[in-house]
C-alpha cells in the first residue's frame, strides 16, 4: 500500500484520484504535471501514473536499502535525503513550469544535487535502469561528496543500473543473462559494434576519459565494463577500493591514484583486461571468468618447456598453458577428448576439440578448441587462433598462450567434461 502525502497546492492545482490494485494514491496536478510524494521522494511526471510509477518510491527504498548495506551508509541519514524525480514525456511543459531553469542541456537523464531528471524511455526496464542510473550518482553525491572521476561516476552507474525485478524485489548490478531480460538495453551490443569499430580500447584510455559529449554511450558502456572488471579482479580491486575511499569529488584524482599504484603492474591489467573483454556477454560470470594473468605465470620456468600437456575445463574461461613462448617458435597442438557441450531436452550434444559444425559462435562450430595468444607487447590484441584436434602455428611475439573451448560464455555451464591438450615447442 503506497502512503502518499499530499503536497500544498499552489493556485489553480487540482487534486486527482487514482486507483490500482496496489494502492490508492492521491495526485496534484498543474499545467499537465501531476506531483506526488511519498516520504522522502517525490515525483513529478507529465505520463500517466502507472503501476511502474506508483511502484518506484518502494524501488527507491530498496536501492538506497542496497546501498546503504554495501557502500556502509548510515541508514537513518540517507533516510533524511530528499530526492525529486522528474520523469519527462513532453520537455515543453517541463521547460514551460520552470521546472529545467538552470539545468544543462541533457539527452536521457541528469542528477542535480537532490534532483533527478529521467527523459521517458522506449522501454519499461530501460527507464528503470535511467532511474537507478541517475540514483546511484544522487546517492554518491549525498554519501560520499561526488561520484568520482568520470569513468567511475558513469561506470558505477550503469553497474547498479543494471538490474533485475522479480515479483517486486529489486537487484541491483547484476549481469544479464539473456537480451529478453533487458529491453532496449542493449550494452553488449554496443560494445560489440565499437571493438568492431576501432578495436578494443586500452584500459588506462577508458580510466582517463573525460566528460566530453562526443560518444558518450559508447563510453558510458567501457566504464560500465571498466569498472565490472576492475571490481571483481582477483588481485587489482583493494586498489580499486582504495582510490575510491571517501571522500570523493569528480575530479581526475581518483584515477590518477589508481594509476600511480598500479604503475608498476599496468601491463598485466591491460593484458587481463583484453581477456576479460573477449568473454564479457551475457551470462558472464565475474567469479568464474575472470583470469589474472600475473597470479597465474608466478613461477613460471624462464626456459620455455619443450614438451607439455595440460588438461582443459571445458567449462571455464582462457586457461594457460605453463609455458612462455618466443617469437617465431613453432607450436604443436595435438587435442584428444571427448566432452558435452549443450544439454537440450535430454539431448547430450556431444563434442571433440573440432567442434560441432550443427552451431556457430563467432564463424567457428560451437564446442571447437581455440586458443588465445597474449603477446608481452600490451599494443597487440589478443590473438585469436582456431585449433581443433591437430594444429600447428608461429608466436607471432614472445607471449604466453591460453586456451578454451568457443562458446559463449552464458551457455558453458551445462558442459562437462574434459580435453587433454599435448603442446610442443620446436625452433
Ligand atoms: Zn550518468
Amino acid at each position: 500500500m503506497l502512503k502518499i502525502a499530499l503536497r500544498i497546492g499552489l493556485l489553480g492545482w487540482c487534486c486527482l484520484m487514482l486507483s490500482s490494485t496496489a494502492s490508492l494514491a492521491q495526485v496534484e496536478s498543474s499545467n499537465g504535471i501531476k506531483n506526488f510524494t511519498v516520504g522522502q521522494l517525490t515525483i513529478l511526471t507529465d505520463l500517466p501514473i502507472d503501476q511502474e510509477l506508483e511502484s518506484w518510491p518502494n524501488l527507491v527504498d530498496q536501492a538506497v536499502a542496497s546501498w546503504c548495506q554495501k557502500w556502509s551508509i548510515d541508514t537513518k541519514s540517507a533516510k533524511s535525503w530528499n530526492l525529486t524525480i522528474h520523469c519527462i514525456g513532453d520537455r515543453a511543459l517541463f521547460q514551460r513550469a520552470g521546472l529545467l531553469e538552470g539545468v544543462p542541456a541533457f539527452e536521457d537523464g541528469f542528477q542535480m544535487a537532490d534532483r533527478v531528471f529521467l527523459v521517458d524511455q522506449p522501454s519499461t526496464y530501460y527507464r528503470r535502469h535511467l532511474l537507478l542510473h541517475e540514483l546511484t550518482h544522487w546517492i554518491m553525491y549525498q554519501a560520499f561528496g561526488g561520484g568520482g572521476s568520470p569513468w567511475f561516476m558513469e561506470g558505477m552507474a550503469e553497474v547498479e543500473g543494471t538490474h533485475q525485478l522479480n515479483n517486486g524485489v529489486l537487484t541491483l548490478a547484476v549481469i544479464p543473462n539473456d537480451p529478453k531480460e533487458v529491453p532496449h538495453w542493449g550494452r553488449f551490443k554496443r560494445l560489440s559494434d565499437s571493438i568492431t569499430k576501432n578495436g578494443v580500447p586500452k584500459f588506462k584510455h577508458i580510466v582517463f576519459y573525460g566528460n566530453d559529449r562526443q560518444d558518450r554511450m559508447d563510453r558510458y558502456c567501457w566504464s560500465w565494463a571498466g569498472c565490472v572488471f576492475l571490481r571483481n579482479h582477483p588481485l587489482y580491486f583493494p586498489y580499486l577500493e582504495k582510490a575510491s575511499a571517501k571522500p570523493l569529488d569528480y575530479s581526475m584524482r581518483l584515477s590518477q591514484q589508481l594509476e600511480s599504484s598500479l604503475l608498476d603492474r599496468w601491463e598485466w591489467v591491460e593484458r587481463d583486461w583484453k581477456l576479460f573483454v573477449d568473454e564479457f556477454d551475457f551470462g558472464f560470470q565475474p567469479k568464474l571468468n575472470l583470469l589474472s594473468m600475473e597470479q597465474a605465470t608466478q613461477g613460471l620456468p624462464s626456459q620455455t618447456r619443450i614438451d607439455g600437456t595440460m588438461q582443459v575445463d571445458t567449462v571455464q574461461s582462457w586457461q594457460l598453458a605453463k609455458m612462455f613462448f618466443k617469437q617465431g617458435q613453432r607450436i604443436q597442438i595435438d587435442a584428444d577428448g571427448t566432452y558435452v557441450v549443450k544439454v537440450e531436452n535430454q539431448d547430450y550434444w556431444e563434442s571433440s576439440a573440432e567442434g560441432i559444425t550443427y552451431q556457430y559462435h563467432r564463424h567457428l562450430p560451437m564446442g571447437k578448441l581455440i586458443g588465445g595468444f597474449v603477446s608481452t607487447d600490451i599494443e597487440k590484441p589478443l590473438e585469436v587462433i582456431p585449433l581443433g584436434k591437430q594444429c600447428q602455428f608461429t608466436a607471432s611475439t614472445d607471449g604466453w598462450l591460453l586456451l578454451r573451448i568457443n562458446e559463449p560464455v552464458g551457455q558453458r555451464q551445462d558442459n562437462s567434461g574434459q580435453l587433454s591438450v599435448r603442446i610442443r615447442v620446436g625452433d
